[in-house]
C-alpha cells in the first residue's frame, strides 16, 4: 500500500512536468496514507530524479516521521486541506500558465462546460492572497475547498484535491484545459453561460463522487 502510494505520487509529479503544469521543481503533492500519515514530496528536487526514498511521511501536524529531506515548503497547504477535507486524500499544487493567469486578476474559473461542473463541482474559486509557504495561505486555500475539486491561489496558482494523485492531477489538467478555452473564448467574443439547471443537474454528481470508499 505504502509502495504502491509512492509510486503513484512519482509518476503523478513526473505527469505535472510532462503536462507543464509546473517547471523545474515548482509544484508539490502530497497522499494521505492512514488516518494520521502523509506522504509528501521533498522541498527542492527533480521530478525525474526523484525516489520514493526522497519522499517524506509525516503526522497531520507536520511531524517528520520517516524520510530524510526536508517536506515541500507548502506542507501546511497540504496538511490543511487533508486535515479540514476528511473525504479527499490527494492534494497538488501547481503553476499552470492559463489558470494562473485567472489567478493573478483574482478571477473564478465560470463553469461554462458541463463536464467542469461534473468533474469540479462548478466554478473554481479564488482565494485570497497571502504568502507562499505560511498557515495563512493553508487556511485560506482550505476553507474554499468544501464543494469544489480545486482553487486558485491568488498571484500564485492552482490547488486540486483528489481522492488519490492520479484524480487530483486529471482535475488539474481539466482546470487548466478549461481556463484556456475560456479564455480563448473571450477573446473570439462573450462565452454565453449554461442555464441554471444544467449546473443544478451536474454539480451534485461531484459532490457524489468525492466520498471516499
Ligand atoms: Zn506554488
Amino acid at each position: 500500500m505504502e509502495q504502491k502510494l509512492k509510486n503513484s505520487i512519482l509518476s503523478t509529479a513526473r505527469e505535472m512536468i510532462a503536462g507543464g503544469l509546473v517547471e523545474g521543481t515548482a509544484g508539490n503533492l502530497s497522499a494521505r496514507l492512514s488516518a494520521e500519515r502523509v506522504i509528501l514530496t521533498p522541498a527542492s528536487l527533480s521530478y525525474e530524479t526523484m525516489e520514493a526514498s526522497d519522499l517524506v511521511i509525516t503526522d497531520l501536524k507536520g511531524k517528520v516521521i520517516e524520510g530524510k529531506r526536508q517536506p515541500t515548503t507548502e506542507m501546511a497547504l497540504h496538511l490543511a486541506c487533508l486535515t479540514h477535507h476528511a473525504d479527499i486524500a490527494a492534494v497538488l499544487h501547481c503553476h499552470p500558465v492559463y489558470a494562473s493567469m485567472f489567478a493573478i486578476n483574482r478571477e473564478p474559473i465560470p463553469s461554462l462546460i458541463e463536464e467542469f461542473d461534473i468533474h469540479v463541482g462548478g466554478d473554481v474559486p479564488v482565494a485570497d492572497y497571502r504568502e507562499t509557504g505560511s498557515e495563512a495561505l493553508a487556511t485560506e486555500v482550505s476553507g474554499h475547498l468544501g464543494e469544489r475539486g480545486a482553487v486558485l491561489m491568488a498571484n500564485h496558482g492552482l490547488l486540486c484535491v483528489g481522492k488519490d494523485p492520479e484524480h487530483a492531477l486529471s482535475i488539474a489538467l481539466l482546470v487548466e484545459r478549461t481556463a484556456k478555452i475560456v479564455w480563448g473564448a473571450r477573446l473570439m467574443g462573450k462565452p454565453f453561460a449554461l442555464p441554471k439547471s444544467t449546473h443544478q443537474k451536474y454539480s451534485p454528481l461531484y459532490k457524489k463522487a468525492r466520498r471516499i470508499n
